[in-house]
């Protein structure tokens, strides 16, 4: 490869490679840094795509990897089982809420959504009911890339309208935030009802739709509306799971317990690649049959990875003995006294906070690209999406590197 021509053997993800430009070549990264090529030390307001809540490189971690590594990297998950599987599924059962307590690994949170789906779908058809495909999902919703996932994003985005004929058609309403909304869904679930086979929520944060947060309640509506219809009811915690909204898990939040939860991201404090997908007693037991064919009909090749097992296992043990909760809840206040001064500013749509989720969103979408620009000068990493400029810190974020991202955001959203 010359010089003069760009890099062109890596397709990077929703980047025009024409025009897009050259993306920054990260070296190191330490605690909430991120040390580039170039020597710059950038602060990271977002934690890698919310994974990193602990900061990176927690020697904890490391030396939980560093020591599986030495012993199995990885085996295949179809008749073999191991220790740091069988020790992360009972630990995460103990620690989600309920019953949910049997645990399907898997290797990215797309995939946990497709899984959670595929038992949606199977659970029906092994209690002997046809005709139950389609499933509810919320408006601004989103569940990842692949295309059973990106069926149940908000169907307004635009991987909705490209790729509409090439999704399965699901049932779209808003979240019953208002009495007539909550209506709506009522309705919309008798009137579908026999054609579907789940309900699926983002709960208490639509994140990549637009850092859009709901109380509690609404949260519980839903919960309440798809048992009354006799739906399973999906969280999808992918993102909220671990800490960020202030609880372990959003759910707790509203005092529910889905039949079904989609973790990923934060699962292994943002170090390997790992996912589960976590069902009740009631919806592991529709599956307990002499027929061969109402097994699961899953499983990944990298399904129950060691590495990512023990990276899993340690960021447990960090929860356990560090007070992350605690952490979110003091960002929580840090990032809402931070942000209040751009309430009520002009441009300016809404400033929302909950846990360690500050969002900023603007009237109108601001020129990327340019906004990207002036916040880099600060010496922070925030990578604003659509009308929302937000920020999702480790956990562990230090008070100055915090105020450093809640001043950029500041200085450059007003
Ligand atoms: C990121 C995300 C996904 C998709 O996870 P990937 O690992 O990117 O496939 C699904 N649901 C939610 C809520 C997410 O935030």
């Amino acid at each position: 490869m010359s010089e003069a021509e760009p890099k062109r053997h890596l397709w990077r993800p929703y980047t025009q490679m024409r025009t897009a430009p050259e993306p920054l070549e990260a070296v190191r990264t330490q605690g909430s840094r991120i040390v580039l090529a170039d020597g710059r030390e950038l602060v990271d307001g977002i934690a890698s795509w919310w994974t990193a809540v602990h900061g990176y490189n927690h020697p904890h971690i490391a030396q939980a990897v560093a020591d599986q590594l030495a012993r199995m990297p990885h085996v295949m998950f179809g008749g073999l089982t191991h220790a740091p599987a069988e020790r992360l599924a009972a630990r995460l059962a103990d620690l989600l809420p309920g019953d949910l307590d049997h645990v399907f690994l898997s290797d990215s949170g797309s995939v946990a959504v497709e899984v959670a789906l595929k038992m949606a779908a199977q659970l029906w058809l092994n209690r002997g009911v046809a005709g139950r495909s389609r499933v509810l999902a919320f408006r601004d919703g989103y569940h990842g890339d692949t295309m059973g996932a990106m069926s149940v994003c908000d169907p307004e985005e635009g991987m909705h309208r490209r790729f509409g004929r090439y999704l399965p058609e699901q049932v779209f309403c808003d979240l019953p935030r208002s009495e007539a909304a909550t209506a709506a869904l009522d309705a919309a679930l008798s009137r579908h009802g026999k054609e579907l086979c789940a309900v699926i929520v983002e709960p208490l944060v639509q994140g990549a739709g637009g850092m859009r947060m709901h109380p509690p309640e609404v949260l519980a509506s839903v919960a309440r509306l798809a048992k009354r219809h006799g739906l399973p009811l999906i969280c999808d915690e992918i993102f909220t799971g671990f800490g960020r909204t202030g609880t372990l898990f959003a759910c707790e939040q509203a005092g529910i317990v889905p039949d079904i939860l989609c973790l990923s991201k934060a699962l292994t404090g943002g170090t390997m690649a790992l996912a589960a997908t976590v069902a009740t007693t009631e919806i592991f037991s529709a599956f307990l049959s002499d027929d061969p064919g109402a097994a699961l009909m899953h499983g990944p090749t990298f399904m129950a990875n060691p590495l990512a097992c023990a990276a899993a296992e340690a960021s447990l043990d960090l929860f356990a003995r560090e007070p992350r909760l605690a952490q979110a809840r003091a960002i929580a206040d840090r990032l809402a006294a931070g942000l209040a001064p751009l309430r009520g500013r002009p441009g300016i749509a809404d400033v929302r906070v909950l846990g360690a989720i500050g969002a900023v969103q603007f009237e109108s979408p601001p020129d990327l690209a340019d906004l990207k620009a002036r916040l880099l000068a600060h010496g922070v990493w925030v990578r604003p999406f659509g009308d929302v400029l937000y920020l999702t810190p480790a956990l562990t974020i230090g008070a100055a590197d915090l105020d450093r991202l809640i001043a950029a955001v500041v200085a450059e959203a007003a």
